[in-house]
């Protein structure tokens, strides 16, 4: 879904979404994201986790969205595996690359066994 796509279905009004800085560093998103201060998402009121600025025809504008509307709009990077197999492999790649051991637990695995020993995927190849 895009932000276009959620503000239509929400009826969110690009104006009355609070004002932003123009041209704003990273590190200023950031900062909106981790800041004590509730920012109530856009589409539904709960607490807002994830922010950006949108450009309106009245100037930038914060667009505050919860974990759940904030993930209906997600677009993954290119080149972004979108299996749990695609995701393991990836792992596994980038454990391989820099040598180190990986375990992938799932919840069955972190219950433990019969002998409380936490399970794993087995290895690769
Ligand atoms: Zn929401």
């Amino acid at each position: 879904m895009t932000i276009a796509q959620l503000m239509q279905e929400q009826q969110v009004d690009a104006l009355s979404l609070p004002l932003a800085p123009a041209s704003l560093p990273m590190h200023v998103i950031i900062d909106r994201i981790i800041t004590p201060e509730f920012w109530p998402c856009a589409a539904c009121g709960c607490l807002g986790v994830t922010a950006r600025v949108l450009d309106t025809e009245e100037g930038p504008r914060w667009l505050d969205l919860c974990w759940d509307h904030g993930m209906n709009v997600h677009q993954p990077s290119p080149g972004m595996p979108m299996t749990m197999e695609g995701i393991v492999a990836g792992l596994r790649a980038a454990a391989e690359a820099v040598g180190a051991r990986l375990a992938i637990l799932n919840d069955d695995d972190s219950r433990g066994d019969s002998h409380g020993r936490a399970g794993s995927l087995p290895p690769h190849g």
